[in-house]
């Protein structure tokens, strides 16, 4: 059975759907469970490509409300996508123990080294890549998140291969090893198109050389669709990850719970 933890809604301004538009299609496509992992607000500002703080509760209370509605068709749990950085360490307890959150995915997009934020989209070298890793590492490490998204996000950017490449990958899975956590094999990255970078023609993630290493280290793998509108809950690119990730010799969970 399909089953996807990683869902946007319209409220982080570059996802289609409401919450129900996403239930309807995932149970019209026969999935045992969903859940909800939009991009979360912080507090006290805007990171961009996120919900708005203010939406943040009608949010909570929408899948509240889908949950009662369609609770005898579909397991439905409310979670966030959200990145790690240490000074929010109260903020992302509130919202597991008082909003009431089933889950925080991690979603580090954007990661604090140094004092300083930076952006992983944007690195600058392969000696980035070893930073986001150790901030990775670190919330890993915190036990807050169940599971860490796109792990190999940093292979998006167009670098050579090198040793921090492999120390990247080695530090994120060592760590996933240590602590047990689930790592994300996202079929987002299918659907950005297969290019030329310089380690070869590829897709920018799941990175071959990453989910090589995580096999072998037994890590538990979960394939996630990171659907921005609802047909992509479990279309072409959704089953082709399930295909790759078992070609792959993963070892595949289909639950986070
Ligand atoms: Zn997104
Ligand atoms: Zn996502």
């Amino acid at each position: 059975m399909v089953n996807n933890f990683h869902t946007h809604t319209y409220r982080c301004l570059h996802a289609y759907g409401t919450e129900e538009d996403y239930v309807l299609e995932a149970i019209d496509k026969g999935l045992g469970c969903l859940g909800f992992s939009d991009h979360a607000p912080f507090p006290d500002k805007d990171y961009g490509y996120r919900m708005k703080y203010e939406e943040l509760d009608s949010y909570i209370s929408a899948i509240d409300i889908l949950k009662e509605k369609y609770g005898d068709k579909i397991k439905l749990y409310k979670g966030l996508e959200i990145e790690y950085h240490p000074r929010y360490s109260d903020y992302y307890r509130s919202l597991l123990n008082d909003r009431g959150l089933d889950y925080l995915a991690l979603g580090e997009h954007q990661y604090t080294i140094g004092g300083e934020i930076k952006n992983i989209f944007f690195a600058e070298s392969t000696a980035d890549y070893t930073d986001y890793a150790k901030a990775v590492c670190m919330a890993i490490e915190t036990g807050l998140f169940a599971y860490v998204a796109h792990p190999d996000i940093m292979f998006i950017n167009n670098h050579e291969w090198d040793d921090r490449c492999d120390e990247a990958c080695d530090m994120i899975i060592e760590c996933a090893s240590k602590h047990d956590t689930i790592l994300e094999y996202n079929a987002n990255g299918y659907r950005r198109n297969k290019q030329l970078f310089a380690d070869g023609i590829r897709y920018p993630y799941p990175h071959e050389r990453f989910w090589k290493k995580a096999k072998d280290a037994h890590i538990k793998v979960i394939v996630g669709s990171d659907c921005h509108s609802p047909d992509q809950i479990c279309d072409e690119y959704m089953l082709y990850g399930i295909q790759e990730a078992k070609k792959a010799g993963l070892e595949l969970i289909n639950n986070i719970f």
